[in-house]
């Protein structure tokens, strides 16, 4: 069981070689598989377990195919009037996280034309409003920076298509409910629309359970 023989797009498995990733952790050989079907997944996935992986690969495959499929540009990631429109968001509870998945992703994302943008509180909002102008395919962030950029209408998430759900256990336990609920709301359809959504956390007391009935769609529980 290897990367190279799995159903990721072509260019992100050269990076992923470049990465040195070879053989893929147990809960990416199981995530992936899924998640490229296009199946909304909850998944058990402790610190170090490769989840970031997980999540990111068949996110930015699915970009790129649906991007090679229709010889167009995909659905989000322009920019229309200030208002930035990501295809993919990836929410996490901490600065330090949301930094890490974004370096992590830029690696796996090398050359590939996707753009991946990061914005976290307590930093200047400036230089993150710039970023976001030059358009962005993912956007990685912590729940409060978003919902203010929602709110300064400099963020839409009518176009999203891929949610994740990173560390979910803790963004809870921090009290981020109210915002992440309030996201999620600001998506185009609530399920089963055409969103596919990625739940991933170390555990799973009864308000992760409700999060993934009320945000996922006939999915399929990962614990490994
Ligand atoms: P994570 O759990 O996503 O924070 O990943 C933990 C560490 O393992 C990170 O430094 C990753 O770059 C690395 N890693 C994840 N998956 C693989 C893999 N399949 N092969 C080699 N290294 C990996």
């Amino acid at each position: 069981n290897l990367f190279a023989e799995t159903e990721l797009h072509e260019d992100l498995k050269n990076n992923i070689e470049r990465c040195k990733y070879v053989k893929p952790t147990p809960v990416q050989r199981y995530a992936i598989p899924i998640a490229v079907a296009g199946r909304d997944l909850m998944a058990c996935a402790q610190t170090g377990s490769g989840k970031t992986a997980a999540f990111c690969f068949p996110i930015i495959s699915g970009i790129m195919k649906e991007r090679l499929a229709s010889g167009l540009l995909p659905r989000g990631g322009g920019v229309d009037s200030d208002v930035a429109f990501p295809t993919a968001l990836i929410l996490s509870p901490t600065r330090e996280l949301s930094c890490q998945i974004h370096a992590e992703a830029c690696k796996f994302a090398h050359q590939t034309g996707v753009k991946i943008a990061v914005v976290y509180g307590g930093a200047p909002i400036g230089q993150q409003l710039r970023i976001l102008e030059r358009g962005v395919d993912i956007l990685v962030a912590t729940p409060g920076r978003l919902v203010d950029l929602i709110e300064r209408e400099r963020v839409s998430l009518k176009k999203i298509k891929y949610l994740a759900l990173d560390e979910a256990d803790r963004m809870l336990d921090m009290g981020f409910e109210h915002q992440i609920r309030n996201i999620v709301q600001q998506m185009h359809m609530p399920p089963p629309g055409d969103r596919q959504t990625l739940l991933f956390s170390a555990t799973f007391p009864d308000n992760i359970q409700k999060l993934a009935s009320d945000f996922l769609s006939n999915y399929v529980f990962l614990a490994v």
